[in-house]
């Protein structure tokens, strides 16, 4: 339900990127979206298809790439992915703590194409 609004500002964005660049179209879209964001994939392409239909961003393809949470090790400073049933570091064994890692939700880039002259 909560991708409705963030998906309307993905469209916005990526007309207002079209217009400023005159381009014909927008053919894709590229997300980076934390798997610990909220936000699931399936429903913003969902939402997508229905709020981009009629708009120069109609049709443009939605790449999405998923960020896998990271814990970081309160002893050594290393990054490791959460073992399952765990947090412990896979270096020293020491407890990781959450991070950042893994929260992200942004667009990484727009790709448009331009009229043929
Ligand atoms: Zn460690």
């Amino acid at each position: 339900m909560h991708e409705y609004p963030i998906t309307e500002q993905i469209v916005r964005i990526a007309e207002e990127s079209a217009r400023n660049n005159n381009a014909e179209k927008v053919v894709a879209i590229n997300l980076v979206v934390g798997e610990l964001s909220g936000f699931i994939g399936d429903s913003i392409q969902m939402y997508f298809d229905i709020i981009s239909k009629g708009t120069i961003v109609e049709g443009a393809q939605l790449n999405i790439r998923y960020i896998k949470p990271k814990l970081k090790c309160e002893k050594c400073d290393i990054y490791f992915t959460r073992p399952k049933f765990s947090f412990a570091c896979p270096q020293c064994g020491a407890n990781g703590v959450p991070t950042e890692i893994g929260k992200e939700f942004f667009v990484e880039d727009i790709e448009i194409a331009l009229p043929s002259t």
